[in-house]
């Protein structure tokens, strides 16, 4: 049985594990968290270690899934970090935070010295794809690295697209997200506007389906609580894809831009979820929906 090594074993990584065992893999992992690291070792086919180094004395195939940009930095080039690791020869890193595309290019440069295969795989699916195993990765380097790559991402999800060069994966994921978050922003605004003019936000969400305005968010994601069963807005905004993630993408969009790309209207729709996370009452950890009962509360 293989071993490969996950560090960051939060919302998604958690999953992401219990899939690569289900799958018939050995795991050894590593998080700050202590916690986690306890429950999982009562798992016969799961290993801690104490440091991110450590992981790869036991395999040279290695997963890291962080919150943020320090995060991976630090994994990678802090202390007991994995560039201090004498296994890096032949290893296969693979990243599949959400971080910035300037930092996939950093990490791959440096570990090309040590001749170590990094590549950035920044996923979307959320953590119910996590759970299902169907998660789309979106990978930063050609297909000639297919062969090596897929085993390993088949066992955590399901689509798998090869964005060309480094960094790319990222530049993907950002964009996707950065509409994301601006389609979610005038589908509330458009089905409050309905509302306050006496439309029912069910009829009006049926014809915008059958209509020019349709999206992902209108079709599949209703931001209304009551018109759509089965999505955060109907159970209280919980779950999902939290407003503070939403935000955290939307500015690496920004950031990635270096200001050279006008975005005048994404960054209208930054300052947006900026405000929607000054709401109290636990809003960055509400899924990013909650835009609709900022639009709502929002005073002339
Ligand atoms: P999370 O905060 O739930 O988990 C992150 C884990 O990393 C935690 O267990 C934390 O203890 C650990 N960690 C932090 N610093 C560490 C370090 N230096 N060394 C080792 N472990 C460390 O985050 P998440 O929701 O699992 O998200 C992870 C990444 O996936 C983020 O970049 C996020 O943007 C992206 N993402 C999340 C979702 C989602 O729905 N949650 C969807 C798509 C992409």
């Amino acid at each position: 049985m293989k071993t490969i090594g996950f560090i960051g074993i939060g919302k998604m990584g958690l999953p992401m594990v219990q899939n690569l065992i289900k799958n018939g893999r050995k795991v050894v992992i590593f998080d700050t968290n202590t916690e986690v690291l306890k429950k999982m070792s009562s798992n016969p086919n799961c290993a801690t270690v104490s440091n991110p180094k450590n992981v790869l004395d036991y395999t040279n195939e290695l997963i890291t899934m962080l919150p943020e940009n320090s995060h991976v930095k630090s994994v990678y080039f802090g202390k007991h970090g994995l560039f201090e690791s004498k296994n890096l020869a032949d290893s296969l890193l693979i990243d599949c935070s959400t971080v910035q595309p300037q930092l996939a290019l950093e990490i791959y440069n440096e570990f090309q010295k040590k001749d170590a295969s990094t590549v950035d795989a920044p996923v979307s699916g959320g953590v119910k794809g996590a759970e299902a195993g169907s998660l789309t990765f979106m990978v930063g380097c050609d297909e000639t690295k297919a062969k090596q790559i897929d085993p390993i991402l088949k066992l955590m999800g399901k689509t798998i697209v090869y964005c060309g060069k480094h960094g790319h994966g990222l530049v993907a994921k950002l964009c996707n997200n950065m509409l994301l978050g601006t389609l979610m922003a005038g589908t509330s605004e458009a089905l409050l506007l309905g509302q306050r003019l006496g439309l029912d936000p069910k009829l009006l969400t049926k014809i915008i389906n059958i209509s020019s305005g349709r999206n992902w968010c209108s079709e599949l994601y209703n931001p209304v609580p009551g018109v759509q069963d089965q999505v955060p807005s109907s159970n209280g905004y919980s779950g999902g894809f939290s407003t503070k993630l939403m935000k955290k993408d939307l500015s690496l969009a920004h950031d990635a831009s270096g200001g050279n790309v006008e975005l005048p209207i994404s960054s209208k729709v930054l300052e947006i979820y900026k405000e929607v996370l000054e709401m109290g009452n636990k809003a960055e950890d509400k899924d990013f929906s909650y835009v609709f009962q900022y639009l709502k509360n929002k005073k002339k």
